[in-house]
């Protein structure tokens, strides 16, 4: 039998709406979720393909490693996590997320580590340093009079980019600024300026364009990253324009809200600090692997097999977005609730219940 059912799209930061079709408890396609007020009807080819995750790759089992890594049950997988954590001293201890874990998820892995007394705990900030600014509504864009786009928003977050030409069609300025040769969002603006970096950019553009009183300027910084973000970030801060960061992750922003932004400096101190590494969602094998030969101990908790998961010595099996009820929060720093549509594949959890579990094997109340 056929069922639709609403829910987020986990496939970049915009936070569109998107319809799962599930069939025999299987997702097997998406829909558009015609009155989601963000995608306005529409899912870009990315949001489309976003329940084929769910299918692809999964852990089914936590595994253990006895020389390779073996299928074994949970209360096994836990108590051998747990007795492992317990036997460090807290500094000793590091906790790494990713961006796309949900917001529930980042709430109790920082009780997990408070409770614990671990301070070397963070997210993959994909380099993006943490800011506390109110942020550019995605209303803003459709209704502004001039946008300045630095990145290509266009081809990595389109539904972002149909604002962008919703407001050119109501008549608004776009300017785009990027690296390379021209991009899709440069290929749609007025004016598309070739830039060699940030900040020669930066001390070249004229500001009287962006505070013209009159109008509703909004300025939507992609793909930069470190002191190029900053320096973005503090030029705009004084002025009056409307400024929106794109953030890498589908929570990100919900990320940055909750646990420290780790840019891959941060992280590789991190990983030489440590000798016991607990990671949720990310994958650092795959960016430094090099750094995680100092851990003695590796504890993964992901939904799918990645080169990190490969290199661990207990794997604990957690669940796909559309598996479990959480929250997202958007680039625009809006909070969306999702429900759980399918079952999790084989022994697989969610990931709430698996840090709860094993912070309950190590004796700590969450
Ligand atoms: S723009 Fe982003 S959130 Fe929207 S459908 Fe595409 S990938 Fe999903």
């Amino acid at each position: 039998m056929l069922k639709v059912a609403h829910t987020i799209c986990p496939s970049c930061s915009v936070g569109c709406g998107v319809n799962l079709i599930i069939k025999d408890q299987k997702a097997v396609g998406t829909y558009p979720y015609k009155r989601h007020p963000i995608n306005q009807g529409k899912n870009c080819k990315k949001g489309r393909d976003s329940y084929q995750i769910l299918n692809e790759n999964r852990l089914k089992d936590p595994l253990l490693r006895k020389g390779g890594l073996e299928q074994v049950n949970w209360e096994y997988a836990l108590e051998t996590a747990a007795s492992q954590l317990k036997s460090y001293e807290n500094r000793e201890i590091g906790i790494i997320a990713s961006g796309d874990c949900t917001n529930e998820e980042y709430e109790t892995l920082k009780k997990f580590a408070t409770t614990l007394g671990v301070e070397n705990i963070g997210y993959n900030a994909k380099n993006i340093p943490t800011f506390n600014f109110k942020t550019a509504p995605l209303d803003d864009v459709e209704n502004s009079d001039f946008i300045l786009i630095i990145g290509d928003i266009l081809k990595e977050n389109p539904l972002l980019g149909r604002r962008v030409i919703l407001a050119k069609e109501g008549g608004a300025e776009i300017i785009a600024a990027d690296y390379p040769e021209k991009t899709l969002t440069g290929i749609n603006s007025d004016e598309y300026i070739q830039i060699e970096s940030t900040s020669s950019f930066l001390d070249n553009i004229n500001r009287n364009v962006l505070e013209n009183p009159q109008q509703l300027s909004t300025v939507i910084i992609s793909g930069l990253s470190g002191e190029e973000f900053e320096n973005s970030l503090k030029f705009f801060q004084d002025s009056h324009v409307k400024l929106l960061p794109v953030m890498e992750e589908c929570n990100s922003r919900g990320a940055m809200n909750l646990l420290p932004a780790l840019s891959e400096d941060e992280l590789k101190d991190l990983l030489e600090k440590v000798k016991i590494l607990y990671v949720v969602g990310d994958d650092p094998a795959s960016y430094m692997e090099e750094s995680l030969k100092n851990i003695e101990f590796l504890i993964t908790q992901n939904f799918l097999v990645n080169e990190t998961v490969l290199m661990s010595d207990v794997v604990l099996p957690g669940s796909c977005w559309a598996e479990k009820t959480g929250s997202f929060t958007n680039t625009a720093g809006e909070t969306q609730n999702f429900e759980k549509i399918v079952e999790p594949p084989g022994n697989a959890i969610d990931d709430v219940t698996i840090i709860r579990e094993l912070a309950e094997k190590m004796g700590l109340e969450l």
